[in-house]
């Protein structure tokens, strides 16, 4: 068993998965980019193929520096086994589609991340899966589509980019009662900030392009949950092919590292943003968990350990062109399609997650159109604030 399970999080994003010493004592993992593992011996080449012995065969099925990554999230999600892909909308439809058949009907809400949103309005009904998507905060509409029948719940929070809190105990034992299989896809949260599978999940899912990973430099996604659960997602990704590289796998390894010193930091600067910004004259609304005037706070604080480092807020004036005078104006955070890096990141759901929407159905969805999402760096946040405040004005 691995020792690390009984250290706290600051050491487990160190060592998880990193405990035994690799070839010629490498005390870092490498990266193993051979596709196949040869066996002399024609017993134990059978034994490892049928997984009667521990080992490596073809890496579409397993390799050994893609492992490390799978159990260090499984470290810290606290769950019995792990699997990834290629990024985290591979992850998402792994899952989704090993564990769906045509018939089945998901229950989900309409805040979803924009390429999961896709999953549920187009490809899962063309696969005859029935969908329903409720309001995202009205728990009580979820309970009941849940209680007519439901073989998925899926769940995301924080959600993006309007940064709503769902009460994840109460939806998960909504979704056991009838036998669901609850996901929760925990990116904006990381496991620093929440365990869903504590709370009741069943299977928890991550973006690792975003936290994880932390660089912005490698597409990753993992997920995590029960042996059972995992092994029919394998099955489904060995044939389907949608697998994580060995090299992205080593980068994200790399960044988790500093995982909790990354997310302690974002915490604090997107904490200390949040009230910054819900005193400046230029902004109309601030979304952030960790604010009292926030409708989720109490649930948040209930369910996470950090508010996470990401925050939308609403710029004055209500078009696009308001949230584009702004955005243009900072000269720190970056205008790009990507949250969770080490450096700050803003953008408008326009040019990020509701690209696919007109304006139109972004205000039906309580999507202002001056809305800049924040994703808070660990710059300095002095700097961070008078770069917005500039920017502002
Ligand atoms: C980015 C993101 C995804 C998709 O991840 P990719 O690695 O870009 O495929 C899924 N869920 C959430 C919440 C995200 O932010």
């Amino acid at each position: 068993m691995d020792k690390t399970n009984t250290y706290a999080m600051g050491t487990q994003t160190v060592r998880a998965g990193e405990e035994a010493l690799f070839a010629d004592n490498a005390t870092q993992v490498p990266v193993v980019h051979s596709v196949s593992f040869g066996y002399d011996d024609m017993n134990e080449w059978l034994e490892v193929s049928q997984g009667k012995r521990p080992g490596h065969i073809y890496t579409r099925n397993t390799n050994p520096t893609v492992d490390v990554f799978e159990e260090k999230v499984r470290v810290l999600e606290q769950g019995e086994a792990a699997t990834s892909a290629s990024s985290g909308m591979g992850i998402i439809s792994n899952a989704l589609f090993a564990l769906l058949a045509p018939g089945d009907r998901v229950v989900s809400v309409k805040d979803t991340y924009g390429g999961t949103n896709r999953l549920f309005s187009e490809f899962l009904p063309r696969q005859k899966v029935e969908v329903c998507l409720c309001d995202t905060v009205d728990f009580e509409a979820v309970e009941a589509e849940v209680a007519k029948g439901c073989d998925v719940l899926y769940l995301e929070t924080p959600t993006n980019p309007t940064i709503k809190i769902l009460d994840l105990e109460r939806l998960a034992s909504a979704g056991k009662a009838v036998g669901a299989v609850v996901m929760v896809d925990n990116t904006f949260a990381t496991p620093i900030n929440q365990n869903p599978l504590l709370l009741g999940a069943d299977l928890v899912l991550h973006s690792a392009t975003k936290f994880l990973g932390g660089h912005a430099d490698a597409l990753g996604g993992v997920a995590v949950g029960s042996k059972e659960l995992i092994s029919t997602i394998n099955s489904y990704r060995e044939i389907v092919g949608n697998v994580l590289d060995p090299m992205a796998a080593y980068l994200l390894l790399r960044g988790m590292k500093t995982l909790s010193l990354r997310i302690e930091r974002q915490n604090a600067n997107a904490m200390e943003i949040a009230r910054f910004l819900e005193g400046h004259p230029g902004v109309v609304q601030v979304n952030y968990p960790g604010l009292t005037s926030h409708p989720g706070h109490d649930i948040a604080r209930k369910q996470m350990r950090g508010f996470g480092g990401v925050l939308s807020f609403v710029a004055r004036g209500n078009t696009y062109e308001d949230a584009c005078h702004v955005l243009s104006r900072l000269k720190l955070a970056r205008r790009a399609a990507n949250l969770g890096a080490v450096e700050s990141i803003a953008g408008t759901p326009a040019t990020t997650s509701h690209v696919e929407c007109t304006p139109e159905e972004r205000q039906a969805m309580g999507i202002p159109e001056s809305l800049i999402r924040f994703s808070t760096g660990i710059e300095d946040v002095e700097d961070l604030k008078a770069d917005l405040d500039q920017a502002l004005r």
